[in-house]
């Protein structure tokens, strides 16, 4: 899978020929050094973020927020407060303040489990977020209602997060960042998560938003 993609990465200099579904003619634009976690997931947070600005769905206010250790950010859910830590690991959106918070171990965990795909990982993990907050933008921006549609069918909802993602992944990234992603979700599509589901299916939810279904 790995040597797939360096292949990949160092044949092609013009158009990338696999034919993922809605990835056709954009120039292939990976060519140096990956990013770090970071840098990748602070440029994914600026291309959704513009891309669903341009969509109306209202994210002018939302922030990246990356946790150091020993960092903390309290956010409101209504009926309480999540205390997340830099010390955890763990990546989510919350509508009060609206943020997407994503811990720095969460990101360098992703570098250990999927090596040569770290900045694949947090890209997507970015992109899914926002997701969510787009969830939040056009449900009336209300936080019982976000929590409410959520407890209803987290999987449903997890899925709707990530086929956004898809779109706004679609729009902004280019043919190598959308191939990275593929194969990170490609990894382990068995693997079963709570309130996520399967993560084949996130695949595909992903693959219909980049087609635009
Ligand atoms: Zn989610």
């Amino acid at each position: 899978m790995f040597m797939k993609r360096r292949i990949l990465g160092a044949a092609l200099s013009g158009t990338l020929l696999f034919g993922a579904a809605g990835v056709s003619s954009r120039p292939y634009q990976e060519v140096g050094p990956q990013q770090t976690p970071v840098e990748a997931a602070i440029d994914a947070f600026s291309e959704a973020r513009q891309y669903w600005i341009s969509q109306n769905a209202g994210h002018a206010a939302t922030r990246l927020i990356i946790l150091d250790q020993n960092e903390s950010f309290d956010c409101n859910y209504g009926y309480r407060t999540i205390h997340a830590s830099g010390n955890e690991e763990v990546a989510f959106y919350c509508p009060d303040p609206d943020a997407v918070a994503i811990t720095r171990k969460s990101l360098d965990a992703a570098e250990a489990a999927f090596p040569g795909q770290r900045d694949d990982a947090a890209r997507f993990t970015t992109f899914h977020e926002m997701g969510h907050a787009v969830q939040f933008h056009t449900s009336g921006q209300d936080v019982s209602k976000f929590i409410g549609d959520y407890g209803q069918d987290p999987v449903s909802y997890e899925l709707q997060a990530t086929r956004y993602a898809g779109v706004a992944a679609g729009q902004t990234l280019s043919n190598g960042e959308l191939f990275g992603i593929n194969l990170y979700l490609d990894t382990d599509p068995d693997q079963y998560q709570w309130t996520h589901g399967y993560r084949r299916d996130h695949a595909a939810a992903f693959d219909a938003g980049v087609a635009g279904r």
